[in-house]
């Protein structure tokens, strides 16, 4: 592949060149060479030009029209000229191309971030894979805890309700982001005080939450423009809980009414001696061929029996 061709896989200020491209087994390899005449101290900010040595890193990058690409970047260190400076020697930034000790472009270390945030570590492994960006479980939801907060919307519509963290003696307060499914913050307590300090970002339009008096006045007292309304766990709660207590105030009655509808079949008497089974199909073959045949207790083992009256 020609050089000036792969020029577009970096950054247009990376500070670095190109010096050679190889393609072996469907690699892409690059060997770059920074070109500052510089580098700026990590301690006390002077600059120096004097060169102590030089390293090499090797950084992964995105696939280029399907071929994995990486970097192979000759870098330098350089020694600081300030005798007060307690770092004497530091490794030369690439901050355009890749963060100080990582193996991969800051552009491929951003796209697992962005699968990561999408659909999870493991489901984002396999994308991953499937997109010629193979990496790990672990090596995305890194990326995600080293990446930048993003900045969360404002919610509209906020669940309040306790959380144990240990069930029966210590509770917190949860406010989940109803929309998006999303914890918005963990609280301590649940008297509705932490719940104050979220005054100021309550500008929601609904509230759900249970029948807690503290959450009650909080919601009241913090978004006084919110509907509050039942979430419905506790709606579902109410209504099982009033079913069952309907159903205990009315189940002898329900055992009688059964007991009536039940009882003219429990108690039938044997069919009378002429008269056919009400459903032929049903009864064994042996009773169905020799019915029309049998007297007495048609029903039962006395056909197949043989016994006649
Ligand atoms: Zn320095």
């Amino acid at each position: 592949m020609d050089a000036a061709f792969l020029r577009f896989l970096l950054p247009a200020d990376a500070g670095v060149c190109i010096a050679a491209v190889a393609v072996t087994s469907g690699l892409v390899s690059l060997t770059l060479v920074t070109t500052g005449d510089g580098a700026i101290c990590p301690k006390c900010w002077s600059v120096t030009t004097t060169v102590h040595g030089r390293y090499r890193r090797t950084l992964h990058d995105r696939p280029c029209l399907g071929f994995p690409v990486s970097f192979a970047v000759t870098a330098r260190k350089f020694a600081c000229w300030r005798t007060d400076c307690p770092r004497r020697v530091f490794c030369e930034r690439l901050p355009e191309l890749a963060e100080l000790h990582a193996r991969a472009t800051s552009d491929l270390t951003a796209v697992h971030r962005r699968i990561g945030l999408s659909v999870g570590g493991e489901a984002g492994t396999r994308l991953a894979a499937g997109l010629g960006l193979a990496t790990s479980p672990d090596t995305i939801l890194r990326r995600i805890k080293d990446g930048p907060d993003e900045p969360a919307p404002r919610p509209r519509y906020v669940g309040i309700d306790d959380w144990a963290t240990r069930k029966g003696h210590t509770y917190g307060t949860i406010l989940v982001d109803l929309e998006r499914g999303t914890v918005i913050d963990l609280l301590p307590g649940r008297d509705g005080e932490a719940v104050k300090a979220w005054q100021a970002h309550l500008p929601v339009e609904v509230i759900t939450r249970d029948r807690w008096p503290a959450y009650i006045q909080v919601a009241t007292a913090a978004a006084p423009q919110a509907k509050q309304v039942a979430d419905r766990f506790h709606l579902l709660t109410n209504v099982r809980e009033a079913v069952e207590k309907i159903l205990s105030r009315v189940a002898a009655d329900v055992r009688a009414a059964n007991a009536a509808v039940n009882a003219p079949a429990d108690q039938a008497p044997t069919a009378p001696v002429d008269t056919p089974p009400a459903s032929p199909s049903r009864r064994p073959l042996s009773q169905a061929r020799s019915g029309g045949r049998l007297r007495g207790g048609s029903r039962g083992r006395s056909g197949s029996d043989g016994s006649k009256s």
